[in-house]
């Protein structure tokens, strides 16, 4: 199933110098707000609002930086302006992209809050979405195609 209020794909973006260009030319397999402490200080913002796709529905142009904040994601960066970009599980075929860094940050609505557990009080709006302590019990959507 794909979220039906989104903008249809693709879907386009980058980071603030522009050094990276990304498309994602598929419907998003989950698109979720994040609380945790570390999506929180690695973007150095009360939360991170991001959507999944499949890996192949995913190209950039420019070269990334990237490091590993546990030991299933990587965090992709702009090495020249600091943009945080792409989340990459590295146990499934999946990559996450910021709404925040997308052309058109509305195109996604977001589904979820996930670890409000870790939430700062005044970042978890009243917007009627469903709300998990923790990660999400539900699994990214299957991945058409495989
Ligand atoms: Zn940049
Ligand atoms: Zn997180």
């Amino acid at each position: 199933m794909t979220a039906p209020r989104n903008a249809p794909p693709p879907y386009r973006g980058g980071c603030l110098c522009g050094a990276v260009r990304y498309e994602a030319s598929a419907p998003t397999v989950g698109a979720r707000i994040c609380h945790c402490d570390a999506c929180r200080l690695a973007m150095a913002s009360p939360f991170l609002a991001q959507a999944q796709f499949q890996r192949r529905a995913l190209t950039w142009q420019g070269t990334t930086a990237r490091w590993r904040s546990s030991e299933r994601l990587l965090r992709h960066f702009c090495p020249r302006c600091g943009t945080r970009l792409f989340l990459e599980p590295r146990d499934a075929p999946r990559i996450g992209i910021p709404l925040a860094t997308l052309d058109d940050p509305g195109a996604i609505l977001p589904e979820m809050h996930v670890w409000t557990s870790e939430a700062i009080p005044w970042a978890l709006p009243e917007d009627g979405l469903p709300r998990h302590a923790h990660g999400s019990p539900l699994p990214y959507r299957l991945l058409a195609g495989g």
